[in-house]
């Protein structure tokens, strides 16, 4: 569903080119799952905003495509992008207090992205709503949809991120760290969670974490980056059975 040739990334600060992600390669088949590790700084979320289109100056995307269903996204419109961020492709960040709005309350925010994508009513959209909030374990729905992103403890604003991201059905759901912030026990029901909606909606995914183990247990095929290159690219299995690159040998062996 999504193919990544050679995508070049820079920063230019008084005219000096620093390249965030230097050639970066990989596709990821429909309805599997795909993670990128890699250290602080080697370029993962500037390749996931890139297939977004979410740089901003003074970064900018310099070469390569972005394949997504047979389309390079590079050729978009910003019109057109917009229309696949809201209905195609999804994004969870790593900190959802930033990406919820504190003014609105949870069932407010999600009946927005119903209304906008599926063109529900507000008593459709509300219904819809708590169904969602109940698939991605909020227990009793019909309350908190009138509570505040702040009357929620980080594990179901997560939660909540993630059912505002499904709410528009989308083909590609990209999750940059999205456990980062949370408690151990929280970041393994959430990557659970990540899991069954993937296998339940047929979703493709592209995790971003630091954690290999986290790839392990989740991913189908994994990316290495390494100072903004993919310095490896394989399925999972192979990954840990013959790795090539040593920052690779590097991880799993500090793996517990
Ligand atoms: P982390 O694991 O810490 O999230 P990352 O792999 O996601 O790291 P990126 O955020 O993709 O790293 O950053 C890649 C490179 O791009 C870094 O070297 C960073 O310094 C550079 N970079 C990112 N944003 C900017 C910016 N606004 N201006 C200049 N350089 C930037
Ligand atoms: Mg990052």
């Amino acid at each position: 569903i999504l193919e990544i040739n050679n995508l070049q990334t820079s920063f230019f600060t008084e005219e000096v080119e620093v390249k965030a992600v230097d050639g970066v390669s990989f596709s990821l088949p429909k309805g599997k799952t795909l993670g990128i590790v890699g250290e602080s700084g080697s370029g993962k979320s500037i390749t996931s905003l890139s297939i977004l289109r979410l740089i901003d100056s003074p970064g900018k995307i310099v070469g390569g495509e972005i394949i997504f269903k047979g389309e390079n996204l590079l050729e978009k419109s910003n019109n057109e992008m917009r229309k696949i961020r809201g209905n195609e492709i999804s994004m969870i960040f790593q900190e959802p207090m930033t990406s919820l709005n504190p003014t609105y309350t949870i069932g407010q925010q999600i009946s927005e992205a119903y209304k906008i994508h599926e063109r529900l009513n507000k008593a459709e959209a509300r219904k819809k709503s708590i169904e969602m909030l109940k698939l991605v374990g909020i227990p009793s729905p019909e309350k908190r949809i009138n509570q505040y992103p702040h009357e929620l403890s980080g594990g179901m604003r997560q939660r909540v991120m993630i059912a505002i991201a499904l709410a528009c059905n989308p083909d590609l759901l990209i999750a940059d760290e999205p456990t980062t912030a949370l408690d151990v026990t929280i970041q393994a029901q959430i990557l659970e969670l990540i899991k069954d909606l993937q296998k339940r909606l047929n979703m493709s995914v592209l995790l971003i974490t630091h954690d290999l183990g986290v790839v392990a247990e989740t991913c189908d095929y994994v990316a290495v980056m390494y100072c903004g290159k993919v310095v490896e690219y394989a399925d999972v299995k192979t990954l840990f059975k013959e790795p090539k690159h040593p920052y690779t040998v590097g991880l799993i062996n500090s793996l517990p």
